[in-house]
């Protein structure tokens, strides 16, 4: 299969890239600034071609969807991962701050499905997976827009796996809930261990747990319009 995974030079996309890539896929893994990391991972994945783009920018995605399918014909599967978040009072947000997390976080997730779905459409086929978070299901002090953005990303997951399903379109959420990569870096060890002890599996998760979501999401055929939260039992509803 050909797939589109954005946000993919670090952390949970970089992992995703890769177990696709594992499996005989072919993987466009998208980046923006990390151009380091994103070449050390198309140089150890032979199945995998790397592409920078800023998803957050029409113009930006529009060029990759048109390269992909220009080059590969098709994109079966489309992971909706790249994303930033901010931890900062309510009342201290300004205009920019919301700007950029919804425009990194949810906007591109909308401009990328609406640029590859024509192609799905035609081809009757396609399965599109959005990673967004606990904090969309039950909010986060401190990150209310990053919230807003991931209760967002799920709305559109429900609405578009109604819309697409005639179409034989797929579309599932993943909502992780703490997974080890750089976004938690501003974490202290005594953070983490105060965390892991509101978790029942009393563990942070590995962005392995997520990679296998999604390959297993790819593969099943009857589950469309969910929102599968992996988070070690520490989001119950
Ligand atoms: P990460 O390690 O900080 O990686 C973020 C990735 O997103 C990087 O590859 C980055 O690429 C890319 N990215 C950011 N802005 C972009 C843009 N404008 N255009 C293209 N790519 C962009 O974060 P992560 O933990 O892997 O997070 C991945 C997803 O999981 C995010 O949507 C995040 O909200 C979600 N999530 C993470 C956790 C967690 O605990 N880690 C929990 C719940 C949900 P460059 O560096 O190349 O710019």
């Amino acid at each position: 299969m050909t797939i589109l995974v954005t946000g993919a030079s670090r952390g949970i996309g970089r992992e995703i890239a890769k177990n696709l890539a594992q499996k005989g896929n072919i993987v466009i893994a998208n980046y923006n600034k990390s151009e380091e990391q994103a070449q050390n991972l198309q140089k150890e994945n032979a199945n995998i071609e790397i592409y920078k783009a800023d998803v957050s920018k029409r113009e930006e995605v529009k060029q990759m969807v048109e390269y992909v399918l220009k080059k590969y014909g098709k994109i079966d599967v489309l992971v909706n991962n790249a994303g930033i978040s901010e931890n900062k009072l309510f009342t201290d947000v300004t205009d920019e701050d919301w700007q950029k997390i919804i425009n990194t976080n949810l906007y591109s997730a909308f401009c990328v499905t609406q640029e590859v779905l024509p192609n799905m459409i035609h081809n009757k086929f396609g399965c599109i997976i959005n990673i967004s978070s606990i904090w969309g299901m039950v909010g986060a002090s401190c990150e209310t827009v990053y919230s807003i953005a991931k209760a967002g990303i799920d709305a559109m997951t429900k609405s578009l796996a109604k819309e697409l399903g005639p179409s034989n379109i797929r579309v599932n959420s993943i909502a992780p809930g703490i997974i080890d990569t750089d976004m938690n870096k501003n974490l202290t060890q005594e953070d983490i261990e105060n965390i892991k002890n509101e978790i029942p599996l009393q563990k942070v998760g590995k962005t392995i747990d997520i990679a296998k979501c999604v390959e297993w999401l790819i593969n099943d055929q009857y589950t469309t319009g969910q929102i599968i939260s992996i988070n070690g039992g520490w989001v119950i509803i």
